[in-house]
């Protein structure tokens, strides 16, 4: 199973889950966010040398300039992107209020701005990813055993490198390989030896992909992908 935390706590599970991993699940903290992206007539950073990012104590706090759209003279910039503290500003305020807010920063650092916006237009995210909170690491270790009869669970929250799409990609490797091996013994044969050949200080979170991915010949590669493919479908 795929889904995020929030949604698989609504899920009742029949005979019940171990309450350790019933626990990780219903408890496991989950970033709240916002963005804020605005249009521009033209991207007139460049000229000003400006590439990349601003980072500012304003509300806004993290800005990024979108690099110019083939085809187009226009400006895209992430005016805002905040997460829990920071995002709380902008949550509680209309998508019309956070627009006029963002122009109103980004004015104060570039007064083109003023004269440059045409258009805004923000998402935010209650629950965006998951991050532990301290004490909780413990949570990894439910979350990546096989959870229940046949049943493993995949997805950034079950990795070690949370909020990103490399931790959702080794989660679903991780889960199909645990599969194969339960459906296949040739296969748990040879991943468990590929395991026992890894330094275990490095066969935790996607180091353990990494030294499979090294080490793994293409039949079983193969194998793993088009099994982890049917996870990802
Ligand atoms: C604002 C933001 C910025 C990010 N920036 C980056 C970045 O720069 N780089 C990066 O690597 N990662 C980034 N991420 C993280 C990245 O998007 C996630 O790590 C990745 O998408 C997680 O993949 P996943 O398959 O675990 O979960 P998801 O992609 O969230 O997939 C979960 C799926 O479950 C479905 N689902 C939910 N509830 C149900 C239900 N009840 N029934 C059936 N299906 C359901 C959803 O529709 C969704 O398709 C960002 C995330 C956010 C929110």
């Amino acid at each position: 199973m795929t889904v995020p935390l929030p949604r698989l706590s609504e899920v009742v599970f029949e005979p019940p889950l171990n309450p350790k991993v019933q626990e990780a699940i219903d408890d496991s903290h989950y970033v709240r966010s916002v963005k804020i992206l605005l249009q521009t007539k033209t991207p007139f950073w460049i000229n000003k040398g400006v590439d990349g990012a601003v980072i500012s104590d304003l509300p806004i706090r993290n800005t990024y300039f979108a690099p110019p759209f083939e085809g187009s003279a226009k400006g895209i910039i992430i005016a805002s992107y905040v997460w829990e503290k920071d995002a709380d500003h902008f949550l509680q305020m209309s998508d019309d209020d956070k627009i006029t807010e963002a122009v109103s920063c980004l004015t104060q650092i570039f007064p083109e701005m003023a004269n440059e916006f045409e258009h805004g237009a923000c998402s935010e995210w209650r629950d965006a990813f998951c991050i532990f909170r301290p004490g909780q690491d413990k949570y990894h270790h439910y979350l990546r055993a096989e959870v229940g009869p046949n049943l493993y669970l995949a997805g950034e929250h079950c990795s070690v490198e949370h909020g990103y799409f490399e931790g959702a990609l080794e989660t679903g490797l991780r889960a199909a390989a645990n599969i194969l091996r339960q459906l296949d013994p040739e296969f748990r044969c040879k991943f468990d030896e590929l395991l026992a050949s890894g330094n275990p200080q490095d066969l935790g979170g996607s180091g353990c992909m990494k030294h499979l991915r090294n080490k793994m010949d293409q039949a079983l590669q193969n194998q793993l992908f088009a099994s982890a493919r049917l996870c990802w479908s």
